[in-house]
């Protein structure tokens, strides 16, 4: 029998997380005080965030040893499967071989909670009481909800309107976990008083919500923020993904030449492509990274890479990343976990120095590759995935054309069990492509402060 699916024992847990920054070949650009536009120290995140994760936002160390607590958290669903898509190469007659690391694995459904637990842990290890965030498709949501009652804290998720419309399982499934859950923008924070007066139909955005969450942890001294995506911090959290495909890659006996991941904050596709990437810097080796994207979001393919806010009250400091502009609410395609305007910093400065490639996509192409996948492999993956789907499948038909045995790995990270209702219209056929419309870009992008 040919193996499918590449294991790792408990004893193979990573130990530490891998930190990129050292190894870049380029320096990163210091996030700037939105008033003076002065860099700003660590300090500026201290409302937000607890000194810990502060640290390792800004270490310079290339490794950053893994809590023991957090480690036996990991344990109840890491390390996870990497498998062969054998099946999908059958179908596709492609000489490429496709490997999928499964993150859908954990209790959340995606990779949310490699960041979720450590940062939860932080803030309890430093008598936070209570954690607030915002939350687009609820993957997130429901991932800081478990990971603040294994940590015995309270949770308040902002909940973008529109996936609190689309997706009332999410919130219920936030609310099992012990959260409150309201739909943003909300009348209980000035920022979404002031969406609500402008746009009372407003579907909410990423940015909005976590405007609000900001608001609500700075206005209370017993709560803090947590942020699952952008920041240095979750990006080094998510690398646990990567080194273990590393090792389970050495397993199966081959290498990636390419490796793939859906990007909308980028946490997911850098988790599996930073010790990739530190073997190409490295150790000489020449993986071709690569981030999909919305084609309703651009953020990688068609923003500017400049100084922007995080989100949309213009609440956090500015970070240099590509983006489509603070004001930019992309329409309410499925995908909700890609629906941000700006992009990680490192992923962003990447992309620009020409490290990583990024591609974009409309949704009825990924649909199809993630209906094509689900029913060749049998797992039925989340929206935002089916955009590494397609074009996993595109570089495998590529090398099908050329006749090349190319070793192509992406990120499963996560399952598309609440995303149910995308696919019964995608399977309708109503299911829309939302282009962005090129003048809303234009004129998000013109309202970034000059910089
Ligand atoms: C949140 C989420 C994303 C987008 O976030 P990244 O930080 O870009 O990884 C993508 N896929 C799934 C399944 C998610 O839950």
């Amino acid at each position: 029998m040919e193996t499918t699916k590449f294991l790792l024992d408990e004893k193979s847990l990573p130990e530490s997380w891998y930190n990129l920054v050292p190894d870049l070949p380029f320096g990163l650009d210091p996030p700037l005080n939105p008033a003076t536009r002065e860099p700003v120290g660590p300090e500026a995140f201290a409302p937000i965030f607890p000194q810990e994760i502060i640290r390792q936002e800004v270490t310079d160390k290339p490794f950053v040893p893994i809590p023991e607590e957090v480690r036996e958290i990991y344990s109840l669903w890491r390390p996870t499967p990497l498998f062969r898509a054998r099946r999908l190469e059958k179908l596709l007659d492609t000489p490429a071989h496709i490997y999928y690391k499964y993150e859908g694995v954990s209790p959340a459904g995606s990779h949310k909670p490699n960041t979720a637990v450590p940062q939860a842990y932080y803030n309890r290890e430093e008598g936070v009481r209570r954690l607030t965030t915002e939350t687009g498709a609820g993957q997130w949501g429901s991932s800081l909800a478990f990971a603040c009652q294994q940590m015995g804290l309270e949770c308040t998720v902002y909940m973008v309107r529109v996936s609190y419309d689309q997706k009332p399982y999410r919130r219920i499934m936030m609310e099992t976990y012990g959260a409150t859950v309201h739909a943003s923008p909300t009348d209980l924070t000035r920022a979404g008083r002031d969406i609500l007066a402008a746009s009372p139909d407003s579907p909410g955005s990423l940015g909005i919500a976590i405007s609000e969450a900001v608001e609500d942890a700075v206005g209370n001294d017993d709560a803090k923020y947590s942020l699952g995506s952008v920041l240095n911090h979750v990006l080094l959290h998510q690398t646990v993904i990567g080194q273990e495909a590393l090792r389970q890659m050495e397993l199966a006996g081959e290498y990636p030449d390419v490796v793939v991941g859906c990007a909308g904050g980028g946490s997911n596709f850098g988790g599996v492509a930073f010790p990739f990437l530190r073997e190409n810097l490295t150790n000489g080796r020449r993986t071709r990274l690569v981030a999909v994207e919305p084609a309703s979001c651009p953020t990688l393919t068609k923003g500017r890479f400049v100084y922007d806010f995080g989100d949309t009250a213009g609440m956090t400091p500015m970070m240099k990343m590509h983006t489509l502009g603070h004001s930019f609410v992309p329409p309410g395609i499925h995908a909700g976990g890609l629906r941000y305007h700006g992009e990680s910093p490192i992923v962003s400065a990447l992309v620009h120095e020409g490290l990583v490639e990024a591609r974009a996509y409309p949704q009825n192409p990924t649909f199809e590759a993630g209906l094509a996948f689900a029913r060749a492999e049998g797992i039925v993956p989340a929206p935002e995935v089916n955009h590494a789907i397609r074009a996993t499948m595109d570089l495998a038909l590529e090398a099908r054309e050329a006749g090349e045995e190319k070793v192509i790995l992406f990120n499963l990270c996560g399952h598309g069990h609440f995303d149910l209702a995308a696919y019964e219209q995608y399977l309708a056929g109503n299911l829309e492509d939302l282009e962005h419309s090129e003048q809303e870009i234009e004129e998000a992008v013109a309202r970034i402060p000059a910089g």
